[in-house]
Parts: C-alpha cells; sequence; structure tokens
C-alpha cells in the first residue's frame, strides 16, 4: 500500500482518449539501425536525431485547467465514498471537487521542464540504443498540478495528457534520495498513453500477465460500488485472469475499493484502499489478494503495485525501459518472464 502513496498513479474510468489514433506504429528506423547494442547505455547517435520518438509539449496552467476539466466521464464516475475521501468531508459534491482540481493546477518552471526534457531524452536514447519500436501515440501533454487533487500521489493520466506533481518534481530535482526516479515515474505514465492508443498493445501486454480483455466494461455489482475509488490510470475495467480462491478456480477482474467508508477529515483512503477480485458473474461477494492462492503467480513479483492489470504492467515496463533485461544493477528479476515478455514485444 505505500507504493501507492509513494508512486503514481492513479486512477480510473473512460477518460476521454484525447485523439488517440489506431494507425500503424512509425519509429525513426533511421536512427535505430544506427545502433544494434543489448545494453541501455545512451550513445552519441542520438544527439543528432531531429525526430522524437515521442512528442510531447508541455501545457500551461490554462491548458491544463481545459484539459483537466475535458475529462467528463472520469469525473462523472465518482461515488460518494471517493468524493468524500477527495474533498475530506462529507457529503462533498462533484462540483465542488472540479473547482478544487481547477485551483491546483499550475504552470511549470523552466527548471522542471529542463528536468522532464532530460529524462525524456534519456528514454527516447534506450529506445533508439535497443532498437524498441514504440506503439503509435500522438502527442503527449505534460501538465503540471500540485497534486492536492488526486491526494497528493506524484503523477496520473488521462488519455494522453500525463500530469505531473510540482512536489514530487522538486523532489527529483534535488539531491534528495528518491525509491522511484524520474524516468521510471516517466516510462509508467507513457505506458498508460501508449495502452489507449493501441488496444491491440494493450492486450498483449496484459496477456504476458495472464489477463483476457473483454469486448465490454464490466458492471461494478453493488456492493463493489459503494466503496469503488476511480483511477484515472484505468480507464477500463475490462480484463479478467482465473485465480484460485479457497481451492476453486474464479475467473475475476480487478477493482479498487476501500475497506471503509470516509468518516472524518484526516481518513485517507490510501490508508484503506485495496484491490478486489471481482468474479465476472457478477455475483455481489468479492475477494481480496490475499484470498487468491495463485495471485503472484497471475501479476508476477516484480512489483507490489499490482491493484490492476494496468498499473502492473505500467511499472514492468517501466523496468524494461529504465533497467532492461538484467534489471537494476543487474540484479534480475523475480519474475523475469514478464520483463523479457516486453523486450520481445518492443523488438518486433
Ligand atoms: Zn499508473
Amino acid at each position: 500500500m505505500k507504493k501507492i502513496i509513494v508512486i503514481i498513479c492513479t486512477f480510473l474510468l473512460l477518460s476521454i482518449a484525447n485523439g488517440c489514433k489506431s494507425e500503424s506504429i512509425e519509429t525513426n528506423d533511421n536512427n535505430i539501425q544506427n545502433s544494434t547494442a543489448e545494453d541501455n547505455t545512451p550513445n552519441d547517435t542520438v544527439e543528432e536525431n531531429k525526430d522524437k520518438i515521442i512528442s510531447y509539449h508541455f501545457a500551461d496552467k490554462e491548458e491544463g485547467v481545459e484539459l483537466l476539466m475535458s475529462n467528463d466521464a472520469y469525473f462523472d464516475g465518482f461515488s460518494k465514498n471517493e468524493l468524500e475521501f477527495k474533498m475530506q468531508k462529507k457529503d462533498a459534491t462533484i462540483e465542488e471537487y472540479k473547482e478544487f482540481a481547477k485551483s491546483q493546477v499550475l504552470d511549470f518552471s523552466d527548471d522542471h521542464k529542463a528536468l522532464i526534457d532530460e529524462y525524456m531524452s534519456k528514454i527516447e536514447q534506450i529506445i533508439i540504443t535497443n532498437g524498441y519500436h514504440l506503439p503509435q501515440h500522438d502527442e503527449i501533454v505534460f501538465v503540471c498540478t500540485t497534486m492536492e487533487e488526486e491526494c497528493g500521489v506524484s503523477a496520473y493520466t488521462h488519455g494522453i495528457q500525463i500530469y505531473l506533481g510540482n512536489k514530487a518534481l522538486d523532489r527529483f530535482s534535488s539531491a534528495e534520495t528518491v525509491d522511484y526516479t524520474l524516468d521510471l515515474l516517466l516510462a509508467h505514465e507513457l505506458f498508460h498513453c501508449l495502452t489507449r492508443c493501441n488496444p491491440d498493445f494493450r492486450k498483449d501486454m496484459y496477456k504476458i500477465i495472464h489477463f483476457t480483455i473483454q469486448d465490454e466494461d464490466f458492471v461494478l455489482p453493488s456492493a463493489v460500488k459503494e466503496y469503488y475509488i476511480t483511477n484515472p490510470d484505468v480507464e477500463h475495467i475490462d480484463a479478467y485472469a482465473q485465480f484460485v480462491i479457497d481451492g476453486k478456480p474464479f475467473d475475476c477482474y480487478m477493482a479498487l475499493v476501500t475497506k471503509n467508508h470516509f468518516e472524518k477529515k484526516g481518513d485517507l483512503f490510501f490508508d484503506t484502499a485495496t484491490a478486489a477480485l471481482v468474479p465476472v458473474d457478477g455475483s455481489e461477494k468479492y475477494y481480496y489478494p490475499e484470498d487468491a492462492a495463485n495471485f503472484d503467480d497471475i501479476l508476477g513479483k516484480n512489483t507490489d503495485y499490482t491493484i490492476d492489470p494496468e498499473e502492473c504492467m505500467a511499472d514492468n515496463f517501466a523496468y524494461a525501459i529504465v533497467y532492461g533485461l538484467n534489471g537494476q544493477d543487474g540484479k534480475g528479476y523475480n519474475s523475469p518472464e514478464i520483463i523479457e515478455g516486453i523486450i520481445d514485444y518492443l523488438k518486433q
């Protein structure tokens, strides 16, 4: 649960996939041919690369507010429980929340822009050096906020919008030790943008951790809805895997819920949030990860951020990009097959 606080990420439902195209993948093959290195060490040829592999721009405050408010489907998904946790008061309304969220959007400082440019360049260099082919995406938009609108997380996404917290960027700028570096964070958020723009990529990534995506989103039973927390990083709840619970197989999808309702100011949903394993048959009874004997076999053991297949694979994607096959400092992985699956895909 600690990682939910420290990291990222974020949350669910149907944010509008802002302008994502579904055309075929285009990467800069000329530059890729310049290098066949298998490691993640940047090389000098990249400095000459004029065509960005990952196109992006920084939104100013005005554009950021407009983009944030464009995600109607996300705001419409908020439950009473969630609004109260996010606004830290009983009977909070979505109108109050939206006004609050708007007031949290900021302009990027020049230092923060330079920092993001530096780390995005590092990610691009890794992609070129290793001959990876990223799925198609439209131009990413970075938006800076205080993150108070999402309970102080470091970053989150809607569509192809990546929201970054100014305090997190300050931490990344300083010598202060952080347990999750900016390149990992950016690669994690980039994964969410890529899955939204490329359903087939999403399907193939989820398959690596044994999840199957169906055509429609699941309809949450009322018992889940009551405690449900939306995650802007998870736009669809439409993937399931077979979990073994009480010795029997159950096809379940994952949903983020709180174990308790908001009662008073100071109650944080991070303290009570957990993944729920919800049977696909629509029954009201749901389970928790600790109830499934094969939970780690399904989602692997590379990350404990396993509240949803989207978040689990976003972390694994970030590790694959930043650390490569050999892992951080060559220490390998607890579940190397997941990283191998991602890298095999990127090399196609
Ligand atoms: Zn995420």
